[in-house]
């Protein structure tokens, strides 16, 4: 009984060590492209604003699909006239307000590596 205690201990620990290991490893690699977040955790902290914008973004084209004239297919003037908020309108790290083009009724973020957002 003992013995799978110990042995279950182990491969706890070995999998944390594991899970530590290649996360610092990894984090060196695999640098943002903003040049932002050099300690594990500040890395994590700006994954969570990375997430942050894409969830702004969302909600942002949810809200001009709707503002979008279904018969004419003409797209708001600006994103003012969605009144979302003014957190809604820029990026959660950079504060770069985002690009929005009434053309086509697209809206993207121009942070280094939220282009694809
Ligand atoms: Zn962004």
């Amino acid at each position: 009984m003992i013995g799978v205690l110990v042995a279950v201990a182990i491969v706890i620990a070995l999998g944390i060590a594991f899970a530590v290991g290649s996360g610092a490893f990894g984090g060196k690699v695999d640098k943002r492209p903003d040049g932002k977040g050099e300690t594990l955790v500040g890395r994590s902290m700006y994954r969570a604003k990375d997430e942050a914008c894409r969830s702004n973004l969302g909600q942002v084209r949810q809200s001009l699909q709707i503002a979008t004239d279904p018969t004419e297919d003409t797209h708001p003037a600006s994103l003012q006239e969605l009144h979302l908020g003014d957190d809604f309108m820029r990026c959660p790290i950079g504060k770069e307000p985002y690009e929005y083009d009434p053309a086509t009724g697209t809206v993207k973020c121009v942070h280094p590596g939220h282009e694809k957002y």
